[in-house]
């Protein structure tokens, strides 16, 4: 096993070697990997094996570090979409500038029962790409 921790959060993960994608992981090993939890902006290290860690494969690790979620946070299908939004309350939203000053990026939608949904951009409209939870109070 391949062990990764977060030094922020000490959050741990491992990775079984024999993981034909585990060569995705190399670059944790020089610090440039980013925790995948969301509202942690810690860094993953190879760590010595802890019993609490999460197994995981490297596909997913890897993908979750580089902001696309883990798999169960990507069920984004249109059924599960309109439920959690039909009626919800949006306590609050994540925007950035763009090119065009009269536009916003907007970047997700936080709900009042701690749900971020998270968009992206695609040529046919907005796609929630992953749905996580608040866990910062904001
Ligand atoms: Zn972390």
């Amino acid at each position: 096993m391949m062990t990764l921790a977060c030094q922020k959060c000490q959050t741990a993960w491992a990775v079984s070697d024999k993981d034909p994608e585990l060569p995705l992981l190399v670059i944790a090993a020089r610090g440039l990997m980013n925790c995948p939890k969301s509202n942690c902006d810690g860094q993953l290290i190879e760590a010595k094996k802890r019993a609490r860690a999460r197994k995981i494969s490297a596909t997913e690790l890897y993908q979750a570090s580089c902001g696309m979620g883990f798999a169960f946070e990507r069920q984004c299908g249109s059924r599960e979409i309109t439920k959690l939004l039909s009626g919800a309350t949006i306590k609050s939203i994540s925007v950035g500038p763009s090119i065009d000053p009269h536009k916003t990026v907007l970047k997700s939608l936080t709900l009042e029962n701690g749900k971020v949904v998270h968009i992206g951009p695609s040529t046919q409209g907005a796609v929630v790409f992953k749905i996580t939870e608040n866990t910062d109070g904001g």
